[in-house]
C-alpha cells in the first residue's frame, strides 16, 4: 500500500547480532546520554526555593484596590463581570449606609465579590473594563489547592490591606 507521507520508517526485522544480544553497547549508549544531560543547563527550577522571573506583562492573581484613604474602590457596577469571557466573576451589590463613608468610596459597594480562579483565563479584560481602577492583576498566581472551593477567591482574599492601618501596625 502506498503511504500518504514519506515519513514512514521501515521496521528492522533482521536477527540481533551477538553485540546486540549482550545489550551492553545499548546500555553504555543510554548511560552516555544520561551523563551528557548531567552537565546541561537544567530546564526546571527548584520551586518554591527558586522562582522564575515573571514577564513584565504577566497577568496573575487579582487584587481589589482601595483609594488613598483606605476606602474600597469597587462600586459593584458589574462591568468586570460583563467583560469576563469566562463568567468567573460573581458579585452582590449593597447600598452604603450613613456612617460607612470611610469604608466605601461610592454609594454602592460590592458586599460579595468572588472570582473563580478555575474558570479565569487571566485575560485581563476585567482590569481593562473597570472604570474605578478597583481590580488589578498582580504578579503572583493562585497556589495549588486540593479542593475546588479553595480556588473561589472572595473579597477578603483579594482586597489589599488598609494603607492607614498598615502604617499604624508598622509603627507599633
Ligand atoms: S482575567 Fe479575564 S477571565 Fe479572569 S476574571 Fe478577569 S476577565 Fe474573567
Ligand atoms: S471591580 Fe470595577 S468593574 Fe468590577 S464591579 Fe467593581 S468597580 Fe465595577
Amino acid at each position: 500500500m502506498q503511504s500518504l507521507t514519506n515519513r514512514a520508517t521501515p521496521v528492522d526485522r533482521r536477527p540481533m547480532t551477538f553485540a546486540e544480544k549482550l545489550y551492553l553497547p545499548a546500555i553504555a549508549k543510554g548511560m552516555g546520554i544520561t551523563l551528557k544531560h548531567l552537565f546541561k543547563k537544567k530546564a526546571t527550577v527548584n520551586y518554591p526555593e527558586e522562582t522564575r522571573p515573571f514577564s513584565p506583562v504577566f497577568r496573575g492573581l487579582h487584587i481589589l484596590n482601595r483609594d488613598e484613604e483606605g476606602r474600597e474602590r469597587c462600586t459593584a457596577c458589574g462591568l468586570c463581570a460583563v467583560a469576563c469571557p469566562a463568567e468567573a466573576i460573581t458579585m452582590e451589590a449593597a447600598e452604603r449606609l450613613p456612617g460607612e463613608e470611610h469604608l466605601y468610596r461610592e454609594e454602592k459597594y460590592a458586599a460579595r465579590y468572588e472570582i473563580n480562579m478555575l474558570r479565569c483565563i487571566f485575560c485581563g479584560f476585567c482590569e481593562e473594563a473597570c472604570p474605578k481602577q478597583a481590580v488589578y492583576m498582580s504578579e503572583t498566581f493562585a497556589p495549588a489547592n486540593y479542593q475546588r472551593k479553595g480556588f473561589i477567591y472572595g473579597k477578603d482574599d483579594m482586597l489589599i490591606p488598609h494603607p492607614q492601618k498598615q502604617i499604624k501596625e508598622n509603627n507599633q
